[in-house]
């Protein structure tokens, strides 16, 4: 069909030829003939979902979309692709939850990981035991899998991975491109800091098995690596056993620097075995015009909403510490007691202490009551212009004064979360892709707004001023899920790590055909 566009016309006339090839091997042509084809789709339905994201601000369509039933499907594209005359590019597209196009392939294919995770004939869950002795046990995860179904899988065995985000319909493999970060990261790392084994195909179309020890280039590449190098087919996570129930805890300050000094007070206790640290830490800002409960979760008593409103108001902006103590049988007789002592001397506003008691699957699927809850009003496929950020510690109380206090407050517009809590450097592993402050203690703030289709520019143009401010005030802020528009940018945005980062771009995918979206090499 001359109204294709190239890569199109190139891998469906691939897919005929190996079809014409099997069919005169095998016998069950009607079979082959009537799947094969159904895999690379480029109807409009199909093309239209694959050119938008959760952001809801970018466009690219792109030219077909594969839905892969197996690996295999994935390693012929590839192969096909890198062995073209002209290469086309392709994208795998997780659940397609980046905000900026990340997971677009304008003109080329995106390989639809929801697809192999209906379609896949083999478990792409699998617990095992590494060492009955210690007790060490895994979970094999494939890349296209969501963390929802991981834990409910794991839970099974009575483990749990350790590490998490806020939100669990996303896929294993979206977030190993970025890192998949929470409260838990001080103190058991970010998700990439607990993947002991991988397998990638790379874009080349080799399939490869990498870990810390064997091709360790493409493992550390690979994790925080945006998709640049392969895509991950399999991860092999650690687990520990589950709890059972979680303590939760929110507490509101109005003074920025106690609110920071108890939060770096609770993240340096945060050995993994250490018995009295928190399992989990995080906070949030909260401005006069928003309401206490917001669609990350609803905690606050509605009996409380009109005190606490009114503290807002009285202060234009307060912060509330979130924290949460896991227990299991062994240790509900005892919980209550170790929390006290880990909250004890805390200098938050005396009588804002606000606790819960949930199940463990309740609390870490939190966002999920809140996601519902929009989808049924028509919010939730609203654009997001997200901005997040990785600051280091020296520079939190200028970034206050400078941002919070003086840019969100003076454009008064913001319409979702703001995040902000601390994590621990030396639980990074520097080798990887991801790109951190250059400080032992740097905190995460996330601007998380939605807004409607027509008004996402103005979230953009705060967004461009709380970046401008970091500039020039020479705040040494990293970007997470990071988007630049020219090479220049990403250049400084990996600094020393540049270097390293584009040598493994040459040896894992010199053509250049992975994740386009995230414009790195093609700005
Ligand atoms: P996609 O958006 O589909 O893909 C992201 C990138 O990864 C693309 O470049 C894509 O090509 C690449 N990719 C996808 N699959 C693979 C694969 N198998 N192998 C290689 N590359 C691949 N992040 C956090 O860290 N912590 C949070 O708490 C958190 N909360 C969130 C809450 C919500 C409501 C949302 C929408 C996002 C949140 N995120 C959070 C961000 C999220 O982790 C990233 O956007 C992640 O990329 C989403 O996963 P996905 O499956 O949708 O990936």
């Amino acid at each position: 069909n001359e109204n294709l566009p190239v890569p199109a016309y190139f891998i469906i006339t691939f897919f005929i030829s190996r079809l014409k090839s099997s069919i005169n091997k095998s016998k069950a042509w009607t079979t082959t003939l009537n799947q094969r084809p159904n895999n690379l789709l480029n109807d409009p339905e199909t093309l239209t979902l694959a050119s938008s994201d959760y952001g809801n601000m970018v466009k690219e369509t792109p030219a077909a979309v594969l839905q892969p039933s197996s690996i295999n499907d994935i390693v012929q594209l590839i192969s096909y692709a890198y062995n073209n005359p002209i290469p086309f590019q392709i994208a795998a597209r997780g659940q397609g939850h980046s905000v900026r196009g990340q997971a677009m392939a304008k003109n080329g294919v995106v390989i639809d990981m929801s697809a192999l995770r209906r379609n896949r004939k083999t478990p792409g869950i699998v617990v095992s035991c590494r060492r009955w002795t210690t007790g060490e046990f895994y979970v094999d995860v494939g890349g296209e899998q969501l963390w929802i179904d991981v834990l409910n899988e794991t839970l099974g065995y009575g483990m749990t991975p350790v590490s998490w985000t806020d939100y669990l319909y996303i896929t294993v493999g979206g977030t190993l491109s970025n890192a998949g970060i929470s409260g838990q990261s001080f103190r058991y790392g970010p998700q990439v800091s607990n993947v002991v084994e991988m397998d990638v195909v790379t874009g080349k179309g080799n399939m490869m098995t990498c870990s810390p020890k064997k091709n360790c280039e493409l493992f550390h590449a690979v994790l925080g690596g945006l998709g640049q190098f392969g895509i991950i087919a399999r991860a092999r996570i650690a687990l520990e056993p589950a709890p059972i129930r979680v303590k939760w805890v929110r507490m509101l300050y109005t003074n920025f620097a106690a609110f920071t000094k108890d939060q770096e007070h609770l993240i340096s206790l945060n050995g993994r075995k250490q018995m009295n640290a928190l399992d989990y830490l995080e906070g949030l800002v909260l401005l006069h015009h928003n309401k206490p409960d917001n669609w990350r979760s609803s905690f606050f008593p509605p009996s409380d909403h009109s005190r606490i409103i009114s503290l807002a108001n009285q202060n234009s902006i307060i912060y509330c510490l979130e924290v949460v103590k896991y227990y299991d049988h062994h240790t509900q007789s005892t919980v209550d007691k170790d929390l006290e002592v880990l909250l004890q001397g805390l200098d938050y506003e005396s009588g804002f202490k606000f606790e819960k008691d949930v199940t463990y699957v309740e609390f870490l699927n939190r966002v999920r009551t809140g996601e519902l809850k929009l989808q049924s009003k028509g919010l939730w496929d609203v654009p997001h212009p997200w901005l997040n950020l990785f600051v280091p510690r020296s520079r939190i109380m200028d970034f206050n004064s400078g941002v919070f206090k003086d840019i969100v407050l003076r454009r008064n517009i913001t319409k979702g979360p703001i995040l902000i809590y601390p994590m621990n450097r030396s639980k990074w592993d520097e080798r990887n892709s991801t790109v951190i402050p250059d400080e032992e203690v740097f905190y995460t703030i996330g601007f998380l707004n939605s807004s409607g289709f027509d008004d996402w520019k103005k979230f953009e143009e705060q967004n461009e001023e709380i970046l401008e401010y970091c500039g020039k005030s020479g705040i040494e802020i990293k970007q997470y899920l990071p988007h630049y528009k020219t090479q220049t940018q990403w250049i400084q945005h990996f600094g020393s790590k540049w270097t390293n980062f584009q040598h493994n771009k040459f040896k894992f995918d010199p053509k250049n055909i992975l994740s386009p979206g995230q414009k790195i090499f093609n700005s």
